[in-house]
């Protein structure tokens, strides 16, 4: 899968997109939480994640190139409201309660759990799995393993078995 060249003009307003969301949760929250790295190195058929220890959004140049209104009305801030969640609450379940809290009350985005893209220009051959700290990608032979009841993986650092999203 090749990595389209990001327009500038793109990137610029993705950041504004996060700048913007945290500058509101921020002020709704009455606290100082710091910016998010952005990086743009997600592959498979997840539009983004949000990796809590090293703080930082991982959205896909592939899928932003095709849906770039989606990406920022809806992925950055659902991305945003998973570390401002973990920021806030600590470890919760990842679209519970207070993510869906954040995502409405305090970033005012409907809380829609994932989104819907054309996914043909990407391929599928990884399968997006979550624990409690993090997204995970398995291989195909590794996600058909679980689907049969053959096999449970657990995440190395929470411990967690990992569910499919
Ligand atoms: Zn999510
Ligand atoms: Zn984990």
């Amino acid at each position: 899968m090749k990595t389209p060249r990001l327009p500038i003009a793109l990137q610029q307003a993705v950041m504004h997109a996060l700048r913007d969301k945290l500058a509101q949760a921020n002020l709704k929250l009455g606290r100082n939480y710091p910016e998010p790295k952005l990086v743009y190195q997600q592959r498979g058929t997840s539009a983004g994640t949000a990796w809590l220890e090293s703080y930082e959004i991982r959205l896909n140049p592939v899928l932003m190139m095709e849906n770039q209104q989606a990406f920022i009305e809806e992925v950055v801030p659902h991305e945003l409201a998973h570390l401002l969640v973990w920021k806030h609450f600590g470890r919760v379940a990842p679209h519970g309660k207070e993510w869906k809290w954040m995502m409405e009350a305090v970033l005012g985005v409907p809380a829609r759990r994932t989104h819907q893209f054309e996914l043909e220009s990407v391929r599928r051959n990884t399968f997006p799995y979550r624990c409690q700290c993090q997204q995970h990608q398995l291989t195909v032979r590794r996600h058909n393993r679980v689907v049969r009841g053959e096999a449970t993986y657990r995440c190395v650092k929470c411990g967690e078995p990992l569910v499919a999203e």
